[in-house]
């Protein structure tokens, strides 16, 4: 299973590697210990399962935020004797990891954040809540409503609350303030470490760069990690200024690739491209905006900041076009691909905007790929993969 740690000593496992590159491929067992390590010294740990639930708050009561979303084939059948089938792959591992025991991280929660976005996370929250302690926080889904934000600032402030009954504590504004400096530097470095694709060649694959991405925020040592990198790639991207290039450049968009399920960017690479920026949940677009840290309602730059994640949940959701447009200035990709999980109808309904987007507006090639967890038809993906690439190579 994909969240057990694998079978190295812990003390092999927390020694600091000089390698950067190292340290975030055992990302995994890092959170373990790490979680494991809080946990024992009694502070709280909260799972969360979306981009929307902002972090700072949990941080702020000094709880350990970690992301519980499945992307392992192997807990679906589990899920299947309970869930419809004809459900996104990532509700039903989530789900199969919960009934199988599974994920350690989820068995250790103290609290589950349940945020209300598409129907079938919705509904498989309620069976999840029967056993685990459950907070739900209802996202408005009128994306540009004024109302809309204020009700969603109420229901940031209705966390805050939760989480203050539950672990006996009062969450300062300084709290809020402290974590919101500390979830600012982690964004602000992920950020700059992905804005390194925009060299041609960029000093890493997508799939490297995925590799930064890790199931719970605000460790601190991860951030000295972070810089650590950011100095060795910065480097390389020198020494390669000179160096032809002739993968095509590609922009992924659309639904999320959660540890575990990123089959599908390794099949675009390994047929010989490179994904230079990836627009979804585990990409850049929960990273682009930071919290405004001079506002004097805290609390209020919060909700702000996560209410405008432009998600297919929101309607209309016009701000995904307008990132994919910068995205596309600023990453220069000679193509756009566009994932979607099988059952996911709201990216799914929402990806023939983006397919206008990328042939009409951006002239690029555009190719959607709708799968599951099963590596079944990746013999067929990679075909139509090919198919595209053909089309996009570079001048
Ligand atoms: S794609 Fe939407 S629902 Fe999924 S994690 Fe991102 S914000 Fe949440
Ligand atoms: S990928 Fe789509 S269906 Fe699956 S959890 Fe995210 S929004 Fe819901």
């Amino acid at each position: 299973m994909l969240f057990e740690c694998a079978h190295r000593e812990r003390s092999e496992r927390m020694s600091p590697t000089a390698d950067p590159i190292a340290h975030f491929g055992a990302m995994i067992d890092r959170c373990y210990d790490y979680a494991e390590a809080a946990k024992a010294a009694g502070r709280p740990i909260v799972g969360i399962m979306c981009e929307f639930t902002p972090r700072e708050i949990i941080l702020a009561a000094n709880a350990v935020p970690v992301c519980l979303c499945g992307g392992s084939a192997a807990t679906i059948p589990a899920a299947e004797q309970v869930l419809p089938t004809n459900l996104c792959p990532l509700i039903k591992s989530t789900f199969g990891y919960h009934l199988t025991g599974n994920n350690p991280f989820l068995n250790w929660a103290d609290l589950i954040v349940a945020e209300t976005t598409c129907d079938g996370k919705k509904k498989m929250f309620e069976l999840l809540g029967e056993s685990k302690p459950m907070h739900v926080l209802e996202l408005p889904h009128k994306a540009n409503a004024p109302e809309a934000l204020a009700y969603w600032t109420d229901e940031v402030r209705k966390l805050k609350t939760a989480l203050e009954t539950r672990f006996g504590l009062q969450i300062t504004d300084a709290d809020l303030r402290r974590a919101i400096r500390l979830m600012n530097r982690e964004r602000g470095l992920r950020r700059r470490l992905a804005q390194l694709m925009r060299h041609d060649p960029p000093p890493l694959t997508g799939r490297q760069l995925l590799e930064f991405k890790s199931i719970i925020s605000g460790m601190e040592p991860d951030l000295d990690q972070y810089e650590s990198a950011l100095r060795l790639l910065t480097a390389r991207t020198a020494h390669t200024a000179t160096t032809v290039d002739n993968r095509a450049r590609v922009l992924l968009t659309g639904v999320p690739l959660v540890h575990g399920a990123e089959r599908v960017l390794e099949l675009i690479e390994n047929s010989g491209a490179v994904v230079v920026a990836m627009e979804n949940c585990t990409g850049l677009k929960p990273i682009l905006d930071d919290v405004d840290e001079l506002d004097p309602d805290p609390l209020a730059a919060i909700a702000r900041k996560y209410y405008h994640l432009p998600c297919s949940v929101l309607t209309p959701n016009s701000g995904r076009l307008c990132t994919l447009r910068e995205l596309a200035a600023a990453y220069r990709p000679h193509c756009v691909i566009e994932l979607i999980w099988q059952a996911c109808l709201t990216y799914d309904v929402e990806s023939h905007h983006v397919r206008k987007l990328a042939e009409e507006e951006l002239h690029l090639p555009y190719l959607k790929i709708t799968t599951d967890y099963s590596p079944s038809d990746s013999a067929r993906i990679t075909a139509r993969i090919e198919a595209l690439l053909e089309t996009a190579r570079p001048d």
